[in-house]
């Protein structure tokens, strides 16, 4: 779990980091060191009480580690707590936030945004609904029947009205459906996903953007979970098509702590056109005052917030820069090798009922039976034998509409369907896919 040349480097550069400060009068803090090792031990014991998200046998939920230069540069950032409200209370890290987000900016093809860091993928898709508010005030937002359910609770959080759109049996929005919605008239903004957090399912972009030759609506792209699949190289046709047309989107959210490598905390929301930075105007009586220069409270919603998150993402893009040939993108064709190698294992298994072909690292199957209420019962109990082997999957209840495509025998006795979920995010996911298999083949 842990590698001490990680501790040496932190500490090299705290040193460093220090020296920086060492004109100043000396002081001395005082440590209870027997105290406070008493205390940590207490609270080390009590963190054994999680899922082993870090090893590559936990490939259940939407959990993937933050690199280790990620995670030292968070720490080495803590020894100044800087807070990127405003200038005042990070210099160095507000301009560090500004050059990752404009990276991240680029690599969604936009040419001269407006974004910022926020505190996750809930805030940022917040923003992006409250600016569109601004600019169409009533207006409806809708998104399909897959997107996150933060959608409809911002939009009630934000007295908008909300409607969900059907999917098809990809689990991407139904563009008919859409069409028709889009012909009543009332849509402000089309809530695009790209990488659903259930099943991975990526919206067609494309087709949707060509509905704005006919009606006139915003368009906002969560990809807090997919975003980064815009530089991977081994996506599907139809999934390179989506994310080549990204740069068209009114907004995008991204989360960093998602497949971004970050610490929790990490999140993104950027605006095509910066001149929607105008609704974020307000006067503070207290905090702008060292520079005439942007502040970054300026233009978010949330006042304080890590710098130490936004040290952590330079470090991780410094170290692994966004493009597409490099060595994060073959991260990420390494996940997206992971679900496809998982997915045909599944296929030619006699216990387990593939579903969807995945279209990103995630991927949904059933536990072979006749009947949807005894297919869930056993992936209920699949879930639960696998963990006893230390190999920890995630659950997700499908609608039965969504599954009978690919299951035409399964009996219709319960309107959703409890399957198993797989995300394989971590790179190394692709050399334990096999055992991941024979585990569940054991199980079965
Ligand atoms: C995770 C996720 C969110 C919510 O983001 P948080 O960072 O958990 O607040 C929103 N939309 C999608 C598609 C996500 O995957």
């Amino acid at each position: 779990m842990i590698n001490n040349k990680e501790l040496d480097l932190l500490k090299q550069a705290l040193t460093t980091l220090s020296s920086g400060f060492s004109d100043l009068p000396e002081y001395s803090t005082t440590l209870d060191v027997s105290r406070v090792d008493a205390t940590l031990q207490a609270l080390a014991i009590k963190m054994q009480d999680n899922y082993p998200y870090h090893h590559p046998l936990y490939a259940g939920q939407m959990l993937k580690p933050p690199h280790p230069v990620a995670r030292l540069a968070y720490m080495l950032s803590m020894w100044v707590n800087p807070n990127n409200h405003a200038l005042d209370g990070g210099i160095a890290s507000s301009a560090l936030e500004k050059e990752a987000v404009a990276e991240l900016g680029e690599m969604m093809g936009y040419t001269a945004p407006l974004g910022h860091l926020t505190s996750g993928g809930t805030m940022a898709n917040m923003e992006a609904l409250w600016v569109a508010r601004q600019l169409h005030p009533g207006a409806m937002i809708v998104a399909s029947e897959q997107a996150h359910y933060t959608h409809s609770r911002i939009s009630a959080v934000l007295g908008l009205k909300f409607q969900s759109v059907p999917v098809n049996d990809r689990g991407q929005m139904d563009v008919d459906a859409l069409r028709s919605i889009l012909s009543g008239g009332a849509v402000g903004t089309v809530v695009a996903t790209l990488g659903t957090t259930g099943i991975g399912a990526v919206d067609q972009l494309d087709e949707i953007l060509a509905l704005q030759k006919e009606f006139k609506f915003r368009v906002h792209v969560d990809s807090a979970y997919g975003g980064y699949f815009r530089i991977a190289n081994a996506t599907r046709e139809a999934v390179t098509r989506a994310f080549a047309q990204i740069q068209n989107a009114d907004s995008i959210v991204i989360d960093p702590h998602k497949h971004g490598l970050q610490p929790y905390g990490c999140g993104c929301i950027l605006f095509r056109d910066a001149s929607v930075g105008r609704f974020y105007k307000h006067e503070s009586p207290y905090t702008y005052f060292s520079s005439a220069e942007l502040h970054l409270g300026e233009i978010s919603l949330e006042c304080s917030r890590a710098g130490a998150a936004a040290a952590a993402l330079w470090a991780t893009q410094q170290l692994l820069p966004l493009d597409v040939s490099g060595e994060f993108s073959q991260m990420l064709d390494q996940s997206l090798a992971a679900a496809q190698k998982l997915y045909d294992l599944v296929e030619i298994s006699d216990n387990y009922q593939a579903l969807l072909q995945p279209a990103l690292d995630i991927v949904v199957f059933g536990v072979a039976d006749k009947s949807a209420s005894v297919v869930s019962e056993k992936a209920r109990n699949i879930f639960n034998r696998t963990a006893e082997k230390d190999l920890h999957l995630a659950l997700i209840e499908l609608p039965f509409s969504l599954v009978s495509p690919y299951w035409p025998d399964l009996t219709h006795d319960r309107d959703t369907v409890t399957c198993l979920r797989s995300c394989l995010m971590k790179s190394d996911h692709i050399h334990w896919v096999e055992e991941i298999h024979s585990v569940l083949e054991e199980v079965a």
